[in-house]
């Protein structure tokens, strides 16, 4: 038996290269679960994992991916059997272990959670590990004391892809989002998510001296990070939260303490990758419960195994809008 999938590889110390490939079944690595894939997506770090690896990809050849929705194969775990729907994201699936961008994938049923109810598995991999993300931090506002009719909830790296999910949420939600985007010919496309405001990337890039200017958001999905960061915190609102996703703008953080100290401001870290099972399940039930799939599907591009080399540059430099789906099989 075999199974196509996009295999990544590296001589020495050379540049890293990219190809669909047909491999033996015998190549799947250990695990308690075989999954026929049908659909993946492409996040920031999945393009990492196609080019240079960003220190994440330990050994080559390599198959990427670090999500995936399908149908179980084979199963030694009795919390699946085959024809079970599942998704996985995170545990570091297609960084130090083969992912999704291949037509069979075998895991640990530990990282395994079933197919959402209300959600086919190409919806799952609409939303993705970005989409979840975008969940798990609306979730951290709202446990932080975030409720609608506040004030503006802002949300940075806005036509992105944890920025377009989190912009959709929020809005479903009742919040007034302001999208942040550097991208103003994306403000059609966000106003159709439901952002009421759009702010220049220009307006939050510019770093400024005062350590607090007025207070004015809400709350605010942060994907990234470095001096736009470090902006937001100044202009929180008394004791509101900004849920730290992403560093598509710098790991840095040019900051002051002072937004902690005098406004009771809150900078909530969220991981994706390690989350606990029970959390898991609720961010998904959420999802299904709070994210329009009309809105969900405004966001997609639809990708086959053969466009990802492409794709996995472009959302590195920022040029991939909403979410891209994946068909594995196509
Ligand atoms: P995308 O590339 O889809 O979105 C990132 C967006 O950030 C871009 O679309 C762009 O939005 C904006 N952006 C890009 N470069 C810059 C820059 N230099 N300065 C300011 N804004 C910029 O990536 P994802 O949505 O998949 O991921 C976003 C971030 O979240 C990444 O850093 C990723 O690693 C992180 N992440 C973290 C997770 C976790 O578990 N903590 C899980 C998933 C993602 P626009 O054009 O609208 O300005």
């Amino acid at each position: 038996m075999t199974f196509r999938a996009l295999v990544v590889e590296k001589e020495d110390q050379g540049p890293t290269s990219a190809s669909v490939m047909v491999l033996e079944d015998d190549r799947l690595p250990a695990g308690d679960v075989t999954v026929a894939v049908e659909y993946s997506t492409v996040n920031y770090k999945d393009g990492l994992c196609i080019g240079p690896g960003g220190g994440l990809v330990r050994t080559y050849p390599h198959v990427p991916g670090i999500d995936f929705a399908g149908t179980v194969e084979a199963s030694d775990d009795p919390r699946y059997k085959p024809g079970d729907k599942v998704v996985l994201t995170g545990w570091r699936v297609g960084e130090v272990h083969w992912g999704g961008y291949a037509e069979k994938a075998r895991v640990k049923a530990d990282w395994l959670v079933p197919l959402p109810g209300g959600l086919t598995t190409r919806q799952a991999m609409a939303v993705g590990t970005a989409g979840f993300t975008a969940m798990l931090s609306v979730m951290a506002l709202e446990d932080h004391g975030l409720a609608p009719g506040a004030s503006e909830v802002l949300v940075t790296g806005a036509a992105g892809g944890v920025g377009s999910v989190a912009t959709a949420i929020l809005a479903n939600l009742g919040h007034e989002v302001a999208a942040v985007t550097g991208r103003p010919e994306q403000e059609e496309y966000l106003k159709s998510l439901g952002a009421k405001r759009i702010v220049p990337r220009e307006e939050l890039a510019e770093t400024v001296k005062r350590p607090l200017e007025a207070e004015t958001w809400a709350g605010c999905v942060d994907a990234v990070g470095g001096a736009m960061l470090a902006r937001v915190l100044g202009q929180m609102r008394y004791g509101a939260s900004v849920a730290a996703v992403g560093l598509a703008g710098g790991a840095g953080l040019p900051a002051t303490v002072i937004p902690f100290l005098l406004r009771g401001v809150n900078l909530l870290g969220i991981d994706s990758v390690m989350q606990p099972y029970d959390n898991r399940l609720r961010a998904w039930e959420r999802i299904a419960r709070d994210l329009p799939m009309d809105r969900l599907e405004a966001m997609i591009q639809p990708a086959t195994l053969a466009d990802l080399p492409e794709l996995g540059a472009s959302i590195l430099k920022g040029g991939v809008r909403g979410r891209v789906v994946v068909d594995v099989r196509a």
